[in-house]
This record gives C-alpha cells, sequence and structure tokens, in this order.
C-alpha cells in the first residue's frame, strides 16, 4: 500500500485539494485583482452552487441572486467611463472563468448581458447611447440581450440575416424572428441585428423588449444551460427611432467586433466549465472506494485525471496570453476564434472525462458533474461553432475564404 494509499484512508481531509490551477496563472493578476476574483468565487460558491441545480431542473432562472450579483458590481467592467471600472481582459476572463466553474448559466447570462449587449453599445453606439444606456446596465438596473441567430440563420448570419429594417422618416420598421436569445424573456432591451433593405447592410438597434410589436417565447425543453431563459422573438412592424440605431455600426463588420471580444470570454468560461467539472471529479475520486481503496489510487484513473488538467493547463494558457493580446490591442479575430475553437473542444473532452470519473453518480444533477456536461454542449456551439471559428483562422492563414 502506498503512503497516499494511507493517507486517503485514515484522514482524506489531508489529501491535496482539487485545485485546476496547476500552474498558478492567478498569480498573474495583482493583489487587487485577486481580491475581485475571489469575492467572485465566494459568491458563486456560497450563492449559486447550492441552489443551481433545482433551478437547472425546473428550468428557472435564480432571480433570488440578482441583488448580491448586482452588488459585485462587475457588469461592463472592462469598459472606460459609463460606470466601468477600467479592468482589463485579463481580469474579466479570470471573472467569467470563476463564474462559470461553478456554473456555465450564470456566466452565460452575465455574457449576455455585460459582454454581447453592453458591448455592442460600447463598441457601436454614439456618445449619447453609451451615456443612457451603459450606467444603468452596469449597475444590472436593466438587463440586456443580444439578437443576432434567427430561427433559419445562425453560422451564417454575416450574408444571411432576413431580418429587415426599413427607414420612414425617424423611424426604422423592424421584421422578422431572432432565435435563441438569452435573457430576452424577462430582461429590458435587446440589440437586434437587421439587414437594411434600401443599403442591405446590417445594422444595430437598441430595442426596448417592452416595444408594440416585439413579441418574445420562452424556449422549452433545452437540454443545456436550462438556468439561461433564451427567447424566440417576433418582430412585427417594430417600430424603432432613428435614436436608437446604433450610431457606429454600418455592416456586419460591426457586429463581427463585438463578436470577436466576447468569443475571448467565451473561450474563458470553457476552461471554467472544464475546471469544475475535474474538481469535483477529482475530489469525488479521492473519496470514492472499489476494490478496498479510493479510485484515485488506480493509475488508469490517474491517467485520465492528469490529460484532463493537461486540457485545462493549456486551454488557460492559451486565454490568459489571449487576453493580454486584447489588453494589448493586439488581437485579432483569428486570435479570438483560436481560443474559443480549442478550448471548447477540450472542455467538451474534459467533460465527459469527468462525467465517466463519477460513473452513474455522474447523470446526477446533485453531483454537478452532469450539468457541465450538458452545458458545455451549448458553449461549445454558440459564439462561432467549432467548424467556424477553423475557416477564421483559415481564412487568416491561408488568405482563402472558404466559408461557402
Ligand atoms: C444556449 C444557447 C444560447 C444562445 N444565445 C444566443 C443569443 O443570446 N443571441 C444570439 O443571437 N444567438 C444565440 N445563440 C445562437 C448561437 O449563436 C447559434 O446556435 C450558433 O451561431 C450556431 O448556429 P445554428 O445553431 O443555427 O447552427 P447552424 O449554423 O445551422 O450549423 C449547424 C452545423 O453546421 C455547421 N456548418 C454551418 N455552416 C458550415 C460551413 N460553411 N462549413 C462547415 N460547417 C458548417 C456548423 O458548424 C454546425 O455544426 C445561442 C445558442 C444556444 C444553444
Amino acid at each position: 500500500m502506498s503512503p497516499a494509499d494511507t493517507v486517503a484512508r485514515k484522514a482524506p481531509v489531508q489529501l491535496p485539494e482539487a485545485d485546476g490551477d496547476f500552474y498558478q496563472f492567478a498569480r498573474t493578476l495583482s493583489e487587487d485583482e485577486n481580491r475581485i476574483r475571489l469575492k467572485v468565487r465566494a459568491f458563486m460558491e456560497q450563492d449559486v452552487q447550492p441552489i443551481i441545480a433545482g433551478y437547472w431542473e425546473r428550468d428557472e432562472f435564480p432571480f433570488e441572486i440578482l441583488p448580491k450579483l448586482k452588488a459585485l458590481d462587475i457588469a461592463g467592467s472592462t469598459y472606460q467611463g459609463y460606470g466601468g471600472a477600467g479592468w482589463s481582459t485579463t481580469l474579466l476572463g479570470f471573472v467569467m472563468m470563476e463564474m462559470a466553474r461553478v456554473d456555465c448559466s450564470i456566466s452565460t447570462f452575465f455574457g449576455v448581458h455585460a459582454g454581447l449587449a453592453m458591448g455592442s453599445i460600447y463598441l457601436c453606439g454614439s456618445e449619447e447611447q453609451k451615456r443612457k444606456w451603459l450606467p444603468p446596465m452596469a449597475a444590472m438596473e436593466k438587463i440586456g440581450s443580444f439578437g443576432l441567430t434567427e430561427p433559419d440563420v445562425g453560422s451564417g448570419a454575416a450574408g444571411g440575416l432576413t431580418t429587415t429594417a426599413k427607414r420612414d422618416g425617424d423611424t426604422w420598421i423592424l421584421s422578422g424572428q431572432k432565435k435563441w436569445i438569452g435573457n430576452a424573456t424577462w430582461g429590458d432591451v435587446t440589440i437586434v441585428w437587421a439587414r437594411d433593405v434600401d443599403d442591405g447592410q446590417v445594422k444595430g438597434f437598441i430595442v426596448e423588449n417592452k416595444t408594440p410589436g416585439f413579441h418574445v417565447e420562452k424556449i422549452l425543453h433545452k437540454m443545456a444551460l436550462r438556468v439561461v431563459q433564451n427567447g424566440l422573438i417576433t418582430l412585427k412592424d417594430c417600430r424603432v427611432s432613428e435614436a436608437d440605431r446604433l450610431q457606429n455600426a454600418t455592416s456586419f463588420k460591426d457586429t463581427a467586433r463585438v463578436l470577436a471580444m466576447t468569443r475571448a470570454g467565451v473561450a474563458w468560461e470553457s476552461v471554467g466549465c472544464a475546471r469544475g467539472a475535474y474538481e469535483h471529479a477529482l475530489t469525488y475520486a479521492q473519496r470514492r472506494m472499489q476494490f478496498g481503496k479510493p479510485i484515485a489510487g488506480f493509475q488508469l484513473v490517474q491517467d485520465l485525471l492528469f490529460r484532463m488538467l493537461c486540457n485545462i493547463t493549456s486551454s488557460q494558457a492559451v486565454c490568459l496570453r489571449l487576453s493580454q493580446m486584447q489588453d494589448q490591442g493586439l488581437m485579432r479575430d483569428e486570435h479570438a476564434a483560436l481560443a474559443k475553437g480549442v478550448c471548447t473542444v477540450r472542455m467538451r473532452e474534459t467533460a465527459g472525462w469527468a462525467r465517466e470519473l463519477l460513473g452513474a453518480n455522474g447523470i446526477l444533477l446533485d453531483q454537478h458533474v452532469g450539468r457541465f456536461v450538458a452545458d458545455a454542449e451549448a458553449l461549445y456551439s454558440y459564439e462561432g461553432t467549432r467548424e467556424m471559428n477553423a475557416l477564421i483562422v483559415g481564412r487568416a492563414i491561408t488568405g482563402f475564404s472558404a466559408f461557402v
């Protein structure tokens, strides 16, 4: 019997703590930044973890956590001014990871609101639009959504959007449908991307969800991210004023600027998802006895844990460098695409292995790992599938576009 086995039998509490930050990436943050990261971790572990499986099962959003989430004061923190705290995107990446490490629905809810919705206004809005919307959104008094995908148009949104915008004097008339729109069933405002029928270009509109002609239906029967409330939006002669058109979005290239920024956050989320699954699985393996000893003491189990940790460590290195490049203004679309593509592949593999380590218990919601496996499927597909990200990188490195 090895010394580790002896320790496991006599005093399991003395075993190494399950920690997916094997290379101590968190040490690259300053003390202040780590304080923020740990504040988010504490909130996720104390306020979200104990209740989230029930909400996931019931397909409901946990509104009870919102006051404490608001009090963290973290929405829009990377934006300069307008209620933002001027964080580095590296810190935001760590925060997204900490959220997803406990629950990917909460990180997704936050990413849609603070990343996609606020980011559209921050990157593409006029000064007046930023001043009007960003402070209440940073305070989470107004919750935002991002409406790009349609029932028949997902990956091909750049050329294929069918939702139309028709100028009529000082207003625009929006018509069409948007599918999968996170937070739309209960949020306040949606960034709707639509094609201008006159010049054929994609434009963005800030649409309050209570606007006449804006109707949302909740998407039911999801098998991933069940806590996120996704909507099917129908826009029927929905009128918005010219003042609510994103003044600095003139084509899909501007939509793509928003997506590149948030794709980096999804890469970090996928590291968090993999870490959460791995840390649960490792803790379980240290305690689960088979053949008279903890399964963590078997060579094949250790090989699986090794492979999971390799995935997490290499993905986190990719994310960290990506965020540094973003902070230095060096990140291009293809850099974010490579990170999102590779990290979500590794996340899916890691979550699957974690589930495997729990055996049958791995499919029980109260063990958490099954939730990571299911939620990983959505992270894998949204904000650009693996194929789309491969094509973005492929175009950049070969000089040839292979999308169609
Ligand atoms: C939980 C969840 C939340 C979401 N939230 C939002 C949101 O808030 N706002 C929003 O706008 N959207 C949202 N989405 C939509 C998401 O962005 C799309 O699902 C994604 O872009 C993929 O589009 P699709 O599902 O229509 O798949 P499709 O585009 O139909 O693709 C199906 C498959 O075909 C492959 N494929 C397509 N074209 C090619 C090609 N040229 N070459 C090779 N393979 C190809 C794809 O990679 C994929 O594997 C969400 C999705 C989910 C699941």
